[in-house]
């Protein structure tokens, strides 16, 4: 199973070592695929099983673009992993489809694993599954859903470091129909933790899960990578 940890703008660079050092000794234990996302300023070369990417990037080599990181600074650390579409770039940060198509084709294009978050507001789901779905089809679009290296996380926005979560038959309706639109291994996120980390993993169409707060406790995270470890060796 995939299993993701987006650690948005918290840890320093220094914590965020030993955050990889002591999952290390975790992830490596077991044939899960682990990701970090850290903050960029903590991007470093690290070595081991973790995979670590990066929350963010602007789609060019380098260049004019205050505030952003390109492909050249992320060749540095050898990073090859982009988180695309992420909710708070959505709606806190103003990324539109438009770009962050442009982001996606760009980073599709120099072979890059790309996570591309998906997921529909609270307004939209109080309006239905289809409404839901009619939404969260907008967010495919420039979208290669064929790509090779892309993995999908749907992250409800309404669920995301709320505390709140979909019921496991929603989570199973979504990722259903959104496995109908992609074969590309598909993670639940959204207020993911140790509590209900197990049945997330355990329900149908669920590759893996993207866990932001629950995930800046390491051990935490560790017990979700052993809990989908269970899950698979049974
Ligand atoms: C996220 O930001 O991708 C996320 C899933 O956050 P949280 O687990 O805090 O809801």
């Amino acid at each position: 199973m995939i299993i993701a940890a987006n650690l948005k703008t918290n840890l320093t660079r220094k914590e965020t070592k030993s955050y990889i050092e002591e999952l290390e000794v975790c992830a490596s234990k077991t044939s899960q695929e682990v990701f970090v996302f850290p903050a960029i300023t903590s991007l470093d070369s690290f070595e081991g099983s973790v995979t670590i990417g990066t929350q963010n990037a602007y789609p060019t080599q380098n260049g004019a673009y205050t505030g952003e990181i390109g492909l050249e600074q992320l060749e540095e650390f050898g990073i090859k992993t982009i988180l695309i579409g992420h909710s708070e770039r959505r709606h806190v940060l103003g990324e539109t489809q438009e770009f962050i198509a442009q982001k996606f084709d760009y980073f599709k294009r120099q072979g890059f694993k790309i996570i591309y978050c998906v997921g529909e507001p609270k307004e939209i789901r109080e309006a239905g599954h289809e409404k839901m779905l009619e939404y969260i089809s907008t967010q495919y679009k420039g979208i290669d859903t064929e790509y090779e290296n892309l993995i999908i996380a749907y992250e409800p926005v309404w669920a995301i470091g709320t505390g709140l979560t979909p019921t496991i038959d929603d989570i199973e309706k979504m990722h259903t129909a959104l496995k109908a639109k992609s074969q590309a291994p598909l993670l639940y996120g959204g207020s993911v933790k140790v509590t209900n980390a197990k049945e997330v993993l355990k329900s149908k169409n669920v590759d893996g899960i993207l866990v932001g707060s629950a995930a800046l406790y390491v051990e935490h995270f560790c017990t979700m990578i052993s809990y989908a470890q269970e899950l698979e060796s049974k």
